[in-house]
């Protein structure tokens, strides 16, 4: 293999993305043409897809020798498959991105230079519109991005994509956050260092399908939220202690009705709404420990967070 430190690492996860292989790495070709004076290295992660993508992969790393390419042995999920990516490049400087070129290369050239200029250690990447999205996505990601930033410590900004290229420093730092529960826009706000931003319009996916349904995105972001915030926690206190005055304050008032006026037909229906609602403020709050205890629980098993069966590593 390469002795030489290569000057970027493309890490780019790849779950059943046969359609759009091929032309994503004839895009990269025709970039990396553009910058002559670096070296790549392109690290090709299968995470455990069902189709063809593997044998394109290894045909990739026949025909380019800047290819290598690591092979899961199950989906697991692209958190991982970043993950995995991250921990063999070798590059000076770090470039995260999807296969879909919904992460346009074309942008690499340009983020090259921010991150040599020594201004910055991160170019990140944000989509300014969502076009062609869903409108529901569009609303909850919103909704998602407002509320992370109102009770997280990591500051994400909205509509930033996980496309960006990122110093040894940078990367490092973020391979120094081992948890098993990874949600990486959270990590590359919470490592810090300088990030400058770039925009650009949302494009469709150049060929395939999106891999997320829109119940695990819902499920991720709850998760995010979670991985990077204590706030639900403090809710379910607040919430108790406001019922506990509420109550306070409906025994003085039934005390002083009892002792003026005597004691008349009780009001089941009123006895059986507030039965009802603190019995759900109740297991809402449980719920929202038990969250917290479940991710707890599988940080605390340290398993591995992916198996490689095979890579162009041998
Ligand atoms: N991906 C992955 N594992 C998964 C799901 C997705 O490695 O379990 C990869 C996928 O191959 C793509 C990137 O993550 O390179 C983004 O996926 P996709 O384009 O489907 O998501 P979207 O752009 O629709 O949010
Ligand atoms: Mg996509």
């Amino acid at each position: 293999m390469m002795d030489k430190r290569p000057d970027i690492t493309i890490v780019v996860p790849c779950y059943n993305e046969e359609a759009v292989l091929r032309l994503f790495h004839a895009e990269l070709e025709r970039i990396r043409a553009l910058m002559a004076g670096a070296s790549f290295e392109i690290i090709l992660v299968d995470d455990g897809s069902q189709d063809n993508t593997l044998p394109i992969l290894k045909e990739l790393h026949q025909a380019d020798p800047a290819v290598r390419y690591l092979s899961f042995s199950r989906n697991f999920g692209k958190e991982a498959a970043l993950l995995a990516g991250l921990e063999a490049a070798r590059g000076a400087y770090v470039a995260v991105m999807d296969a879909d070129l919904q992460d346009p290369p074309a942008l690499l050239p340009e983020m090259y230079q921010t991150v040599l200029s020594g201004n910055y250690d991160c170019a990140a990447t944000r989509r300014v519109s969502r076009k062609g999205e869903p409108l529901i996505r569009s609303i909850f990601a919103r909704v998602f991005y407002r509320l992370m930033s109102g009770i997280s410590d990591a500051r994400i900004v909205d509509g930033a994509r996980d496309f960006r290229l990122m110093s040894r420093k940078m990367t490092d730092a973020i391979l120094s956050l081992k948890e098993y529960n990874r949600f990486s826009k959270g990590i590359y706000s919470w490592v810090g260092f300088r990030t400058r931003w770039f925009e650009y319009e949302n494009t469709e996916r150049a060929a395939g399908v999106t891999k997320w349904s829109f119940r695990q995105l819902l499920l991720y972001s709850i998760d995010g939220i979670t991985a990077f915030s204590t706030s639900p926690l403090i809710f379910a206190s607040l919430a108790g202690i406001i019922l506990c005055l509420v109550a306070f304050v409906m025994i003085c008032v039934v005390v002083v009705k009892t002792i003026l006026w005597g004691d008349p037909v009780a009001g089941y229906p009123s006895l059986m709404s507030v039965v009802l609602f603190i019995g759900g403020i109740q297991l809402f709050s449980v719920g929202i420990l038990g969250n917290y205890l479940a991710k707890t629980y599988l940080e605390t098993k340290n398993r591995p967070l992916y198996i490689i069966t095979e890579s162009s590593d041998g």
